[in-house]
């Protein structure tokens, strides 16, 4: 088959997880000195060039389950099988989860429901959910508003149940469906911004979780200074840090670097850029040596086809 948009996303998203892997938790400062320009291995989680992570691991078991239909069930024992048996890894370690994504899974593994297995704290920050959400954009791109909240919410509170959290996860495919409409990113981003605001104010959110994400609804992702686009680990962080470098860049290898350069959760910061980056310029502007050099590449072609036909491409 040849690539659709499916391609493009989930290889951006994977390559810039891979990307990402051996320099998370260094610092910026550090990679300003030495940046990333290629795909690197072992350091910080001593795994060979082209390992992807949870972020692409839990990506593509939600996209095998979407293969066979919507199914909250399905999907929860694709993680499970993840988790305890390696399960689409990319050398069969798994490595670098998150708590809230930990606990869950082991609570759906003991047999609570998707609808239970969730970290509830309000202040559950972490960026897990987000990581892995998008390849619901591509079951929900004909549904309307609502709908496509419903279904998002459902999925991301399997592992992050807090209002924060489940904002970002709405965020990330509603922007990425304006681009998939082949909507330009700068109009996208306004546009998007005020429906998504609009329809948010009816969901009772906080003043408090309103304000963590300010910068993007405010329209300022573009103007803000570096300095003030923190990459640690929190949702409402990650998407508007990749929404920095997506907007900031032109270019898929561009973004992809930025992201993974900016330190800290380099992985997460840099599959989200990348999954948007690949969506908006086509998986044709991947670097080749780059869609080559990923662990499992033809079987995640492979897996990009399927989901392809499963989703009317
Ligand atoms: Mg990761």
């Amino acid at each position: 088959m040849k690539p659709t948009p499916v391609h493009g996303a989930l290889f951006g998203l994977a390559i810039g997880d891979a990307l990402g892997v051996p320099v998370e938790f260094k610092k910026r400062d550090e990679l300003k000195a030495r940046p990333v320009t290629d795909l690197e291995g072992y350091q910080t989680h001593n795994q060979p060039p082209g390992t992807f992570s949870d972020d692409s691991s839990l990506t593509f078991c939600l996209a095998e389950s979407l293969c066979h239909g919507y199914d909250l069930n399905d999907a929860g024992q694709r993680f499970v099988k993840w988790f305890f048996e390696g399960y689409w890894t990319a050398g069969g370690e798994v490595f670098g989860v998150g708590k809230s994504t930990e606990d869950s899974i082991t609570r759906l593994e003991n047999g609570v429901s998707p609808a239970h297995s969730g970290n509830y704290d309000p202040d559950c920050n972490g960026n897990g959910s987000l990581m892995r959400i998008l390849p619901l954009l591509f079951y929900i791109r004909n549904f309307e508003m609502e709908e496509r909240y419903r279904i998002i919410r459902e999925v991301a509170v399997m592992t992050h149940g807090s209002m924060r959290t489940v904002i970002a996860c709405f965020y990330y495919p509603e922007f990425a469906l304006e681009l998939l409409n082949g909507t330009s990113k700068e109009v996208a981003y306004h546009r998007r911004n005020e429906e998504v605001t609009v329809f948010l104010r009816n969901k009772g959110i906080s003043p408090a979780d309103w304000a963590l994400f300010e910068p993007l609804f405010g329209q300022r992702i573009p103007l803000v200074d570096e300095n003030e686009c923190s990459t640690i680990h929190h949702a409402h962080l990650t998407i508007q840090a990749a929404m920095y470098c997506f907007l900031k860049t032109n270019s898929y290898t561009e973004a992809v670097l930025m992201a993974v350069n900016l330190g800290d959760d380099t992985d997460t910061t840099a599959s989200v850029t990348g999954a948007l980056a690949g969506l908006y310029y086509g998986f044709d502007t991947i670097p080749e040596k780059w869609i080559k050099g990923i662990k499992r590449s033809d079987e995640i072609y492979d897996l990009c086809s399927r989901l392809s036909t499963a989703m009317g491409y």
